[in-house]
């Protein structure tokens, strides 16, 4: 598979009165043409942070101090405001956790979907009201030939975030940030709207980054995932692989947390504590101090992660299979 997005290195940092603070930390990795990346963690990872320094809409004084990102080959995270904007439209689509967060309630989602349309593509007034009837069918919103000229407020929950998805992939974007697309939904409907997320965007052909709290998400729809901790990427890998075989023990614990369906609990295995607060990452492995394989050398040294098939988690519990080398 050809590489659409590449992520490289990447430092996001916050100025504060204390000092900097470092959000995101050598985040390195790269999303194929077609491709499902998930990005899982906990609140507070950084998985957002590195959503919004792709669309470039990082809230100040948040800002990218190191690495680069590019799209199709080409370094998108330097780009002026203007440019990054009609990127935002035409090459990389974004769905936020709220859907009113996209839809301006003054216009009716016909306006707005064939101003999008138009402004990116080039087609008629008359045309892009053809599409963007076409796209709220393929979103499965009932009547739309009607529903296009009524305003979002009209619209429940799960039919506003259609209409969003239906917004985002109007200019037909290489790239579509969802950005805890259903958490704000109905959890009846939840896995209809990602359902229809991978569905649609799979027939276009667009890659996608799902950024979510639930692993349960991942194993459905992403083809790899990565896994995120204190501003770092822990785990990386096919999506398969990591639910069958988690390396890191980080994602063992979120793995714990999908709920069975055949039993009466939400969650099987809680991960004790909580994820450090940015001004308090503590010194080797940041996960150590809730780890119950925590050895000597990880409150030490950071592990880092290895982009050999070796191993594919930041975890010293696997350093051998990377350092046996002959000396
Ligand atoms: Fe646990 Fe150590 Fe691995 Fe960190 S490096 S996850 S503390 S075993
Ligand atoms: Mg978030």
């Amino acid at each position: 598979m050809t590489e659409l997005l590449e992520v490289r290195n990447l430092n996001v940092e916050f100025p504060s009165r204390r000092g900097t603070l470092k959000a995101l930390q050598d985040v390195s990795f790269t999303i194929a043409q077609g491709e499902i990346l998930g990005v899982v963690g906990e609140s507070g990872a950084g998985k957002s942070l590195t959503g919004a320094s792709i669309i470039g809409l990082l809230d100040p004084p948040g800002r990218i101090s190191g690495g680069e990102i590019l799209l199709d080959g080409k370094r998108i995270d330097n780009l002026p405001d203007g440019q990054m904007r009609r990127i935002r439209g035409r090459e990389i689509g974004a769905i936020f956790q709220d859907p009113l967060t996209s839809l301006n309630p003054l216009y009716t989602v016909g306006q707005q979907l064939t101003e999008t349309i138009v402004t990116h593509l080039p087609l008629s007034q008359k045309q892009a009201r053809e599409r963007a009837i076409e796209l709220l069918e393929s979103t499965g919103i009932p009547a739309a030939r009607e529903r296009i000229d009524h305003y979002p407020h009209h619209f429940s929950g799960g039919m506003r975030q259609r209409v969003v998805i239906a917004l985002a992939l109007a200019a037909q974007p290489k790239l579509i940030v969802a950005d805890e697309p259903t958490t704000a939904l109905d959890v009846s409907i939840q896995a209809q709207i990602i359902d229809l997320l991978k569905t649609l965007c799979k027939s276009q052909g667009a890659s996608v980054m799902l950024i979510t709290h639930d692993m349960g998400v991942i194993a459905e729809t992403a083809d790899r995932v990565a896994v995120m901790y204190a501003g770092r990427i822990v785990e990386l890998g096919p999506v398969a692989d990591v639910i069958r075989h988690p390396q890191h023990p980080y994602t063992a614990g979120l793995m714990g947390s999908i709920p069975m369906l055949d039993k009466n609990v939400e969650r099987l295995v809680q991960i004790d504590g909580s994820m450090p607060r940015l001004n308090a990452i503590p010194p080797g492995c940041a996960f150590h101090p809730r780890c119950t394989f925590t050895m000597p050398r990880c409150t030490q040294e950071r592990p880092e992660l290895l982009s050999a098939a070796a191993s594919r988690a930041a975890c010293w519990l696997h350093a051998q299979e990377h350092t046996h080398e002959p000396a």
